[in-house]
């Protein structure tokens, strides 16, 4: 008889958004006709910019006509799209080769499929609090995962340390869900503990475009020696509304070599088996994102947002709360007021302002005592939320 891959048991229940339905569902069954201001979601709420649509559309004819037809597309990307990705990292002193740039349909799979590229053997570093997914997905594969708590005292953006025993480092910055970004030196300090451990990092920069202070890194090949020991995976979900049409992108630098294996190679393989590539209408519309017109329209929707991390940031100012994010990411990380659990706060809020957030909690043990608000609502719902936590919270 067949046996299943039994490391499913050993997952825990995604029960975070679940929960946080089954809560919100109760409530409006109860109070019906109350309408519940939405500040947990980490989906977009800004259609797709002009420039995307019109090229999306333009693509769409192409496929309407035997001369501009396309079929397959190449599995690693269209070259257009990768030379577009290869240009925007130019602009940071980043180079990189086309082929050295993978077209995905997202973050979230290549953050799974990626894994391939490594023996079971090897541990995996989960630095909390993290985006589930990390942990999951080694669960998946049966690895053996460290989870390094960070908090205040560090201000989430923990330093390795000679103890840790691991092969594959995640970092996430800007990070989701504490919206804390590493600055060049710490994550320098990383990229050198990667390299001399002869660990892989994997460097989630799916909130890159959300950083405003210059000082701050976008990607880990602006650090020295990065080629050699880390994988950034991107996506245009948030930087650009991709979250319902699905494009992101992968660097694996062809520098990044592990016994006598180039991981670039493995990753041309892996692809040109286990996909045929992105369909043509959606690179098309991603390439557009990457003109000079998309840039901007692009930061015009993520103005709006970063406006919505003000009124938030004003908020929690005016209470004294404490908080990290919003500045450089779309995230606002809290801490509950008067030592509240994450889920005691998430009730007393649903049930005193009619306010949803997500509880830190779910993002690691060590979240407990915080909240995470997102700001890819409506302006006019945060503001409201914003007065309410004040009114609550002053009381
Ligand atoms: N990585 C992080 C840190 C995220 O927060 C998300 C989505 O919320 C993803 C990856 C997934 O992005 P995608 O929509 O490209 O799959």
């Amino acid at each position: 008889m067949i046996r299943p891959n039994m490391y499913y048991n050993e997952l825990k229940d995604s029960y975070l958004f679940y929960n946080i339905a089954q809560k919100t569902k109760a409530y409006t069954e109860q109070h019906p006709g109350t309408e519940l201001l939405r500040m947990g979601i980490g989906d977009v709420s800004l259609p797709l910019c002009d420039a995307v649509i019109k090229a999306l559309y333009e693509a769409v004819q192409d496929q309407a006509s035997k001369t501009t037809f396309h079929g397959y597309m190449p599995e690693c990307g269209a070259p257009f799209l990768r030379e577009a990705i290869a240009k925007y990292y130019e602009k940071r002193a980043v180079h990189l080769s086309p082929e050295e740039i993978f077209v995905s349909s997202g973050a979230s799979d290549e953050l799974g499929d990626i894994l391939d590229l490594f023996d079971r053997s090897n541990a995996s570093l989960v630095i909390e609090p993290a985006y589930p997914a990390y942990v999951d997905a080694n669960v998946m594969a049966g690895r053996k995962i460290l989870h390094l708590a960070s908090g205040e005292e560090n201000s989430f953006l923990p330093e390795p340390t000679e103890e840790i025993e691991a092969d594959i480092l995640y970092i996430c910055s800007p990070n989701n869900p504490t919206g804390a970004v590493f600055s060049r030196s710490q994550l320098q300090a990383w990229v050198d503990f990667a390299n001399q451990k002869g660990a892989v990092i994997l460097f989630d920069a799916a909130y890159e475009a959300f950083i405003e202070d210059e000082s701050l890194p976008h990607s880990i090949y602006e650090l020295k020696g990065a080629k050699t020991c880390a994988i950034e995976i991107c996506s245009l979900s948030k930087t650009a509304g991709f979250t319902g049409t699905r494009l992101g992108y992968t660097v694996i630098p062809k520098a990044l070599k592990r016994a006598g294996m180039n991981l670039n190679d493995m990753w041309v393989r892996n692809r040109t088996t286990k996909t045929n590539g992105v369909s043509y209408i959606i690179q098309k519309g991603g390439a557009a994102v990457f003109t000079e017109e998309g840039q901007k329209q692009i930061h015009e929707n993520i103005r709006i947002y970063k406006e919505n991390a003000k009124v938030l940031m004003k908020a929690l100012d005016q209470l004294g709360i404490w908080y990290c994010g919003g500045k450089n990411a779309p995230y606002i990380w809290m801490k509950c007021p008067e030592g509240m659990g994450s889920w005691e706060f998430f009730d007393y809020l649903l049930h005193e302002i009619q306010v949803v957030g997500t509880p830190g909690e779910g993002f690691g043990s060590c979240g407990e005592n915080y909240f995470r608000f997102s700001t890819f609502g409506a302006p006019e719902d945060t503001k409201e939320a914003s007065e309410r936590l004040v009114k609550l919270l002053s009381r």
